[in-house]
């Protein structure tokens, strides 16, 4: 097991999750970040996305959040190296994206994306932890390198229906704050070897019952559990194309 300063993690999307999950992991003493995010500031989502300001705007996210992370380790003396890479993760390009890497964070703002880290992520033999939001709920689920349970396992695939989207319904700042920091304490968790963090489904309303912890399903019925997943095949998530950005950001 690696220390947290000689741990790498990979930060997918640096958008609302990104944003809470990054800050606190910088200020943990993890030894490198590298953020992936083609994006650029927008007025708009300032409310979630903590690590920008007004006089960000139009410019690209990774670039920032590669220096503000440094920035925020720094003011808890630590050294924390960070890598922004302005691309979009497809399934070209994130096998290497992954490699040399202990641990994905996931905040991508689209089922597509985030089933197709799940996949990869189990190719890789990397852990990830995943995480969604609008309005006022979303899930966080962390889920080990090797085997199940999984992204998969829970939702089975990319939904055929055009999910509610935070574009379009909104998400609560707090909302995307609880769930960021949720992330940011599974990959702790999973850096430091505690299995354990695997196996629960987080669920969070904030206008319902709050935070409820459930045993995250052992699907028998997975195909990337069961191996049948072998390779990364654009054809896999081009129907969540027309049917982008249900969850988070
Ligand atoms: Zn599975």
């Amino acid at each position: 097991m690696r220390s947290l300063a000689e741990s790498r993690v990979l930060l997918l999307g640096a958008g609302g999750l990104g944003s809470i999950a990054g800050l606190i992991l910088a200020r943990s003493g993890i030894g490198q970040i590298t953020i992936v995010d083609q994006d650029r500031v927008d007025l708009s989502n300032l409310h979630r996305q903590l690590l920008y300001s007004e006089a960000d705007q139009g410019q690209g996210k990774a670039a920032l959040a590669a220096d503000r992370l440094a920035r925020e380790a720094h003011k808890c003396g630590n050294k924390l190296d960070t890598v922004a890479r302005e691309i979009h993760a497809v399934p070209d390009t994130i096998g290497d994206l992954i490699e040399g890497h202990d641990l994905i964070v996931e905040g991508t703002d689209n089922f597509a994306s985030k089933f197709m880290t799940a996949d990869a992520a189990r190719l890789a033999g990397v852990p990830v932890v995943h995480a969604g939001a609008v309005r006022w709920v979303g899930w966080a689920l962390g889920s080990s390198a090797h085997r199940g349970p999984c992204l998969r396992c829970v939702f089975e695939d990319i939904p055929t229906e055009h999910p509610e989207t935070c574009a379009a319904a909104g998400v609560v700042g707090p909302v995307v704050g609880v769930l960021g920091a949720l992330q940011a304490r599974l990959a702790l968790q999973l850096l430091g070897d505690q299995a354990h963090a695997c196996r629960t489904w987080y669920s969070y309303q904030a206008l319902g019952y709050g935070l409820r912890q459930l045993r995250a399903p052992d699907n028998p019925g997975c195909p990337l559990c069961a191996g049948h997943i072998q390779e990364m095949n654009m054809a896999r998530y081009v129907r969540a194309a027309c049917a982008t950005e249900p969850v988070a950001g």
